[in-house]
């Protein structure tokens, strides 16, 4: 490419980082790093009302846990671009609405909101579909300035859209893409009565300074493009390439609603819930963007190399939740000894006094669940059940609990088990075997009634490291009760 490329991110802190803002910005970061660009990361906060605190914190940090790492940001800037959030920009974006003013390309609107509802509902009830502002103030008088002024009215800027002019432009994932300048809604506002530039502004001013070369988002902002092409024009500026990458969908094939909270959708859910950062980049990698080989599992780096936005897709895109478990599942199983213990000791942490444990016997208990779990805090509830038992309660598992023989197996185990140095699952078996010998029970009646005993259930991880977990002490206090 003959230009650096640059490319951004730029999400509205109005919430924290979503399946869907994860993906643009995974790809954005792709894309620049495959043609050796940059990416920064741009705080769009104009919509000041719906800006949640924390928002944009929380935003960069899950942009770098998941090893996106941008290359410029508020926290990071290049003193070329600065500042990077628009609330700090806002005399430049004065400045190039005054410019627009100058040239004809603009005006003031001191039409206030209700007079705009009520001509707009005039307007649909005459028959007209799509209403638009109707131009009332665009060949003001200096009186009727004057006399607006006086009322007290506050105006805003709208741009004045050419009539009838066909807007164009080829899209990286779905070719060429007309519009025309009469569909645009009318003369939009670019600068609002209370001086806060909109999107459709504020995007066009920073992605030229900042020289972004292309613009990699969702679908939604299709319908935005053709409105900051015609302020690009206006400018006398070269747009940036465009591509808009097709919606998320649901498995009902519905858009992904961030109220739908059947599906976790946004990036700290699933850090919390023990999702790998590689595991999630992965899954979201695949959702929208097709390989060349059908490779499924992808590092940053591979994926580096081999991202192609030509391959994006042009249908939409369906997030499966129990994929991206199963993908987290195949690394978590790929993790090496040390990386697995530090990865899973939070969640052992929520069921074991961690100081009563060595790392060694940790680890042994926690890669007895290793290849079960599809996310770290699956680990909890069986775990649980084992160091917090339930009683048993239902009539059968209680006659197996209470046969004849269990007072005189649990008496021997006791003495068995006493007997041991170590608990190792060796030690333990012999010691069961003794049992079996000395008391002639055997099977499912000399192994279920200590199963039942020590955890209140019937099934779970083998009896031997059960016993490994809870240590000779406990089994014994337990079996003693
Ligand atoms: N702030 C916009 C959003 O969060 C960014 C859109 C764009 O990339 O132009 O949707």
């Amino acid at each position: 490419m003959e230009n650096k490329v640059r490319v951004r991110y730029a999400p509205s802190p109005t919430g924290f980082l979503h399946i869907g803002g994860a993906r643009s910005a995974l790809f954005n970061y792709l894309f620049a790093k495959k043609y050796n660009g940059q990416i920064i990361f741009r705080v769009e906060d104009t919509d000041v009302e719906r800006n949640v605190e924390g928002g944009e914190e929380s935003q960069y940090n899950d942009l770098r846990w998941l090893g996106i790492i941008p290359d410029e940001s508020p926290m990071e800037p290049n003193p070329k671009y600065a500042p990077y959030r628009q609330m700090e920009r806002l005399d430049i974006y004065h400045k190039y609405a005054q410019q627009l003013i100058d040239s004809g390309y603009a005006y003031y609107c001191y039409c206030t909101n209700e007079e705009l509802e009520q001509r707009k509902e005039e307007q649909l009830n005459n028959g007209v579909k799509a209403a638009k502002y109707d131009r009332r103030c665009l060949n003001l008088t200096k009186e009727q300035i004057e006399q607006y002024e006086k009322e007290g009215r506050k105006p805003c800027i709208r741009i004045r859209l050419k009539d009838h002019e066909k807007i164009e432009f080829d899209d990286l994932v779905r070719g060429k893409v007309t519009f025309s300048s009469d569909d645009l809604g009318g003369d939009f506002v670019i600068i609002k009565s209370n001086g806060i530039p909109t999107y459709n502004f504020a995007v066009v001013i920073d992605d030229h300074l900042m020289d972004i070369t292309h613009v990699l988002r969702g679908e939604e902002h299709l319908s935005n493009t053709p409105k900051q092409i015609a302020i690009y024009e206006m400018l006398g500026w070269q747009a940036p390439i465009f591509g808009h990458m097709t919606i998320i969908v649901n498995k009902d094939g519905k858009k992904l609603s961030k109220r739908d909270h059947n599906i976790l959708q946004f990036m700290s859910q699933y850090r919390e819930l023990g999702y790998l950062p590689e595991a999630i980049v992965n899954y979201i990698l695949l959702l929208g963007w097709t390989p060349e080989s059908n490779k499924e599992i992808f590092s940053m780096d591979e994926a580096k190399l081999e991202f192609n936005p030509a391959r994006l897709s042009t249908s939409p895109s369906m997030f499966d939740q129990q994929k991206m478990t199963w993908t987290n599942s195949q690394y978590i199983k790929k993790l090496d000894d040390e990386s697995y213990l530090k990865f899973i000791k939070p969640f052992l942490a929520k069921v074991l006094d961690l100081n009563k444990y060595d790392d060694v016997t940790l680890l042994e208990i926690a890669s007895l669940y290793k290849d079960e779990i599809g996310y770290g805090q699956e680990i909890v509830e069986p775990l649980n059940s084992i160091i917090n038992p339930k009683e048993v309660t239902s009539e059968e598992e209680l006659s197996m609990l209470n046969l004849d023989s269990t007072p005189i197996v649990f008496s021997t185990l006791i003495e068995e088990l006493n007997n041991l140095d170590v608990i190792t699952p060796e030690s333990v078996k012999t010691a069961f075997k003794n049992v079996q010998l000395k008391t002639g029970v055997k099977g499912k009646n000399l192994y279920m009634p200590v199963r039942l005993k020590l955890t209140g259930l019937s099934h779970g991880i083998e009896l031997v490291n059960i016993i490994k977990i809870l240590g000779k002490d406990v089994v014994i206090d337990r079996l003693s009760k």
